[in-house]
């Protein structure tokens, strides 16, 4: 399976000069999307996985299905003003202005092992956020998963020090 063969590049969108790599054909692709998921959660198996932290939106597409692929848990991190119980927040940057992730202050235990998880990997300002609010909680971010990195915005600095894999690589 070339999980490559079912991204498809999408340019100018959503605005001149981004070239979007959409993963809908790895979703509705029976065998495509087995691979995913089972690449990403057979990478993180040896890692104890306690729960996972999925970005929204497209870090809820995959994120439940690793979980339950490692017996763990899913967490969501969403947009501001989106989660009903009591939250934490992180900021991260945009090429223009900041945008925040929330977490539910109990989503996340002590302690708790987490993989942080989300579709693609850019410049990793979000997965950075997503790697403070484990932290914020009081876990442990065991290791980053991504279906697709774009390794010449390298992302992988903003997570330093942390276990990144990523099964579509683009130079
Ligand atoms: P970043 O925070 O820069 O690492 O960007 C990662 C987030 O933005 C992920 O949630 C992606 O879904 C989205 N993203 C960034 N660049 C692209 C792209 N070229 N194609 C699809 N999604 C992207």
């Amino acid at each position: 399976m070339n999980l490559a063969d079912h991204i498809r590049d999408i340019p100018d969108f959503p605005k001149p000069g981004i070239v979007f790599k959409d993963i809908t054909p790895v979703l509705a692709d029976p065998a495509a999307l087995d691979a995913a998921v089972q690449g990403l959660a057979d990478w993180a198996r040896p890692l104890e996985i306690d729960v996972v932290i999925g970005a929204e939106a497209r870090g809820f597409l995959l994120g439940p299905a690793i979980a339950r692929e490692l017996g763990a848990g899913f967490v969501l991190a969403r947009k501001p003003g989106k989660l009903p119980h009591e939250t934490i927040r992180a900021e991260y940057e945009l090429e223009y202005g900041t945008d925040s992730l929330e977490l539910h202050t109990d989503a996340v235990s002590r302690g708790h092992r987490v993989l942080v998880h989300d579709d693609l990997l850019a410049t990793g300002g979000t997965a950075a956020a997503l790697a403070s609010l484990v932290e914020q909680a009081g876990g442990v971010v065991a290791g980053c998963a991504f279906l697709i990195e774009l390794a010449f915005l390298a992302g992988r600095e903003r997570l330093a020090g942390a276990d990144i894999h990523a099964l579509v690589r683009y130079d």
